[in-house]
């Protein structure tokens, strides 16, 4: 565990000194659960939004990109169910004074007993050796099949209480757990009480007439309601699909884990519109082929799993997580949901619009079926971003930090480095930048001995390195060093573009998925 903390707060801090992610209102002590994207965050973040909107919009012909606004209709947030449902149970630790997610307790609980299975599986497994059948094991072991059975009681005992709203039961389940403070170890806790996570404020002048609305807690509902618009305007038949990038603001009661649960943050979702009785078929389709988006990243299939979904939302018929293993544990990334008519039906009655499709096929109107796909962009930056920061020992025992991202979604793609700051060298490499910045993110720099200036290329994950030196004036090639291999090669000046567009286009990288 402590190692995970230290990983963690490695990532923290890298993030910080190399100009990724600051804390938000820094110099007034930073505002709590915000965070501001830096000169390569805001980089890093662009090219995975692109990377997500490419596949989305551009390779499939039947889904288009909107920008809806952020303030809505209050109705909107009445019909979608937010208004009387979007809460989360809190519980108060009476000494510690500390709030926490009273099903987040629960959970982590069970995390726990799921740690303990992993390790009796571990210690088999050296046990037996190359004999090890884990299918077995796992099936007949005594110890895991009660682990197992423990936690599938806790999580379903939970699942029924919250669906029930019997918020005495969850508080029940909390002492009958003996769950402490993960902090103090009190168990002193308060009831369990719901709480709305939208943040409310008001449009118009003065305070009379002023209407309240809310920041949206989800880019969702702005598809919903401009559904009859894009059907209409982009003609497509079902089923077909509308994505969406922006922010959503949710006020999380327990917010402590850097940009994985923050108050503001931004949401990637799709939304694709299906024939009834059509949706369970398109939300296994949807599944695997956003797990295969997730997998061409290259940062290691083993990282990722999915977790159907126990309790499902007021809207659902069938929902699951795409979890990944960050730096403390496997947590939701991504959410896949079956939605059926819910959202769409609930505008129509609160609107008193139809929102229909007429269907050729069936010669019949419907309201569409809705699968979504939901992905929080700081949580996928947080996923790449950790799982790339590496510290290597290199042959000659000298240590490196080197950020091994997915070279399409690298801040900077090439640093041009003349070798001295004389003899023509930074003119000739100006050319160089002067040249390639017509199609990458390119950075010069001529401060600095050249391994230190790899080094911090290396830190904020730039896969090439170009180095002008003076044989560079009579023949017209440069050294090219290669961030993940770290070798270096003499290479025609006429050739760069060529070599840096293989490995940094979306071509290469969409191709895989
Ligand atoms: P959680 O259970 O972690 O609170 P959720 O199930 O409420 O998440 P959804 O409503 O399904 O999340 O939202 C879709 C995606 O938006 C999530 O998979 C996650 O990546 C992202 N997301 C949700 N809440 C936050 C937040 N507070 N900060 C950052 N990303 C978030």
């Amino acid at each position: 565990m402590a190692k995970q903390e230290d990983v963690f707060k490695k990532v923290v801090s890298h993030a910080k000194e190399y100009g990724f992610i600051f804390p938000s209102s820094e110099i007034y002590d930073g505002l709590s659960a915000i965070y501001d994207y830096g000169q390569n965050g805001a980089e890093l973040k662009n090219n995975i939004k692109q990377y997500w909107w490419k596949a989305m919009v551009q390779l499939n012909e039947n889904i288009v990109g909107i920008d809806s606004a952020i303030f809505m209709h209050p109705t909107i947030w009445k019909a979608s169910g937010h208004v009387d449902a979007f809460n989360d149970p809190l519980i108060d630790n009476k000494d510690s004074k500390k709030r926490f997610r009273a099903d987040v307790l629960v959970e982590d609980y069970c995390a726990k007993i799921e740690d303990k299975e992993n390790k009796e599986i571990e210690k088999a497994a050296k046990r037996f050796g190359d004999a090890f059948d884990k299918a077995q094991f796992e099936a007949t072991n005594p110890k895991i099949i009660e682990y197992r059975e423990k936690r599938a009681a806790i999580l379903s005992r939970l699942a029924k209480s919250l669906e029930k709203e019997d918020l005495a039961d969850v508080k029940a389940l909390i002492e009958e757990l003996e769950i402490a403070d993960p902090d103090t170890g009190s168990k002193n806790w308060t009831e369990v009480r719901q709480f709305n996570l939208m943040f409310g404020t008001k449009l118009g002048a003065s305070a009379d007439s002023a209407t309240d609305l809310y920041l949206r807690p989800e880019t969702a509902q702005g598809i919903f309601v401009n559904y009859l618009n894009v059907q209409k305007t982009s003609r497509h038949k079902l089923p077909f699909g509308i994505a969406q990038i922006g922010k959503a603001f949710r006020n999380e009661i327990v917010a402590r884990q850097f940009i994985f649960r923050m108050r503001e943050f931004e949401q990637m979702e799709m939304q694709y519109f299906v024939p009834p009785g059509t949706e369970l078929e398109f939300y296994e389709q949807w599944k695997k082929t956003r797990l295969n988006w997730h997998l061409a990243l290259g940062l290691g299939e083993d990282n990722y799993r999915f977790h159907d979904h126990e309790k499902l939302a007021h809207y659902a018929n069938a929902a699951a997580d795409i979890e990944f293993n960050f730096p403390f544990g496997f947590k939701e990334l991504e959410g896949i949901h079956s939605r059926t008519d819910f959202d769409l039906s609930a505008h129509e009655k609160f609107s008193g619009r139809k929102i229909q499709y007429f269907d050729p096929e069936r010669n019949e109107n419907y309201v569409p079926y809705v699968v979504e796909t939901s992905v929080g962009l700081d949580r996928l930056f947080l996923a790449i971003f950790s799982n790339s920061l590496k510290d290597e020992v290199l042959e000659d025992g000298s240590e490196r930090t080197v950020l091994s991202l997915p070279p399409a979604l690298a801040p900077v793609k090439a640093a041009i480095l003349p070798l001295v700051k004389k003899d023509g060298l930074p003119e000739f490499a100006d050319k160089i930048f002067n040249d390639l910045k017509f199609d990458f993110n390119v950075f010069y720099e001529e401060k600095d001995a050249i391994g230190k200036r790899y080094r911090r290329q290396d830190a904020i994950g730039t896969p090439f390195c170009i180095t002008v030196d003076h044989d560079s004036l009579n023949d017209n090639t440069v050294t090219i060093r290669y961030r993940d291999t770290m070798q270096q090669e003499r290479v025609p000046v006429s050739q760069l573009r060529r070599i840096i567009d293989e490995k940094v286009n979306f071509r290469t990288l969409l191709s895989k998925i």
